[in-house]
């Protein structure tokens, strides 16, 4: 089916991002949240990061104002349910997603695909709440949007392929990279990067390497372009927690169990750069090593 129209639900970090590229694009955007605050927030900051991208020649300067013509805000969830596709990207709570999808599913087209951008929750297991599971995918985009080429494509157990097609053709639209991964907990690059950055957090917990040590290994050692425990910071010490919980949880395996020194960070409240300490205390002018 042709989709020209896409919902998007919640504003937030993720929210803005998806509404910017979709809309670059050429899709037209119909974008909720219960937060009006966060929808102007997210409007404005999706003209900052188009104004950069102009600078950077990446677009032209007339791509902006089209570009932000084709979305729309609304505080009225149900008015998506006209649009060909909808991408849930609210909160990373289950009963919160479930909501969303109980109070669309009465308004929705016959052929309107649902999906969710959710970093952890069973796809089969959100599809299952609602009236269509064989159209309800994961359609997981990266942080940040605008820049991050890959989307991983998650089909739940009863996903269709016209279904599956219909997102894949949205990701070649915008320009990027798709790769598919079956349901099962945190997916493929979740799976992999988190508990890799737990196993780091195991090698300062038991002393093989200082904060500083081990991040120049790997960026240096590894190629990789920031250390395992900068990387933490940047996504959020409670998020990479969360993500070890739900792989811990749903593959019942030991070689996932958090580590107990990023137990106490989040404890503490040193999420990382949100909260302007973590591995490294960020309220100086450069980044200071917390260990
Ligand atoms: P965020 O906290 O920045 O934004 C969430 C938004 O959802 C908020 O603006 C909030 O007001 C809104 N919201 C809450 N309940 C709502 C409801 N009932 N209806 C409409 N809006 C509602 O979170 P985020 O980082 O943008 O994450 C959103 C989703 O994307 C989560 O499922 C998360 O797992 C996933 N994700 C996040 C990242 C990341 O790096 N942050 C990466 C990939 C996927």
């Amino acid at each position: 089916m042709a989709i020209e129209q896409v919902g998007v639900v919640g504003a937030g970090q993720m929210g803005n991002g998806i509404a910017h590229v979709l809309a670059l694009a050429g899709y037209q955007v119909l974008m909720t949240d219960i937060s009006q605050d966060a929808m102007d927030a997210a409007i404005a900051l999706i003209g900052r990061n188009l104004d950069r991208q102009i600078s950077r020649n990446l677009i032209a300067p007339e791509d902006k104002a089209a570009a932000l013509a084709r979305i729309v805000t609304t505080p009225k969830l149900t008015d998506l349910g006209q649009t060909d596709l909808i991408i849930e990207a609210a909160t990373e709570r289950e009963t919160v997603k479930t909501a969303i999808f109980e109070d669309l599913v009465p308004h929705l087209k016959p052929e309107t695909i649902l999906t969710s951008n959710t970093s952890s929750i069973s796809i089969t297991r959100l599809a299952s709440r609602t009236d269509r599971p064989e159209k309800f995918m994961g359609f997981h985009f990266m942080n940040p949007v605008p820049i991050m080429q890959l989307v991983e494509l998650i089909r739940g157990i009863a996903t269709d392929e016209p279904t599956f097609k219909a997102c894949h053709g949205v990701v070649e639209r915008l320009g990027k990279t798709s790769a598919t991964a079956e349901d099962f907990p945190a997916f493929i690059v979740n799976r992999i990067l988190v508990p890799m950055i737990n196993e780091a957090v195991y090698a300062l917990y038991e002393g093989v390497g200082s904060v500083a040590s081990i991040d120049t290994s790997l960026r240096l050692g590894a190629n990789h372009p920031m250390g395992p425990l900068e990387l933490a910071d940047f996504i959020g010490l409670d998020t990479c927690l969360a993500i070890m919980n739900v792989l811990h949880d749903g593959l019942a395996d030991t070689k996932y169990r958090p580590c107990p020194l990023l137990t106490k960070y989040v404890e503490a409240g040193w999420l990382g750069r949100k909260t302007q300490r973590g591995f490294y205390d960020y309220r100086g002018e450069k980044p200071v090593p917390t260990r």
